[in-house]
């Protein structure tokens, strides 16, 4: 199931974060944990971060074994693609959508 936390604010959200957000949830839901977006264009993050821009979630990792959170990530990279970065950070997932290449028209 699909929560966000309390103070989680998601207006600006882009829709390529909120596929991404989609298809990790089901990554995590298929291994039998809850997906918490624990940050989205909220909270405190480096200058110039792609939470600002609506492009980036931050997803909790506490409650799942270490071992366990590498194969979700390896599992969301796959469903994503080249043009998401899927980092793991001290406390959370972070996913962002960073285009390497100019989009075709
Ligand atoms: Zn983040």
């Amino acid at each position: 199931m699909l929560f966000l936390k309390s103070d989680v604010r998601i207006t600006g959200m882009r829709p390529e974060i909120l596929l991404a957000a989609v298809a990790a949830m089901r990554v995590y839901e298929t291994a039998g944990h809850d997906f918490m977006i624990t940050a989205c264009v909220d909270g405190k993050h480096m200058t110039g971060s792609l939470h600002y821009a609506g492009a980036a979630i931050d997803v909790r990792t506490r409650d799942i074994a270490p071992a366990d959170v590498q194969k979700l990530i390896a599992q969301i990279k796959t469903c994503l693609g080249g043009d998401f970065d899927v980092l793991l950070e001290v406390d959370h997932v972070h996913i962002e959508f960073q285009p390497k290449q100019a989009l075709g028209v």
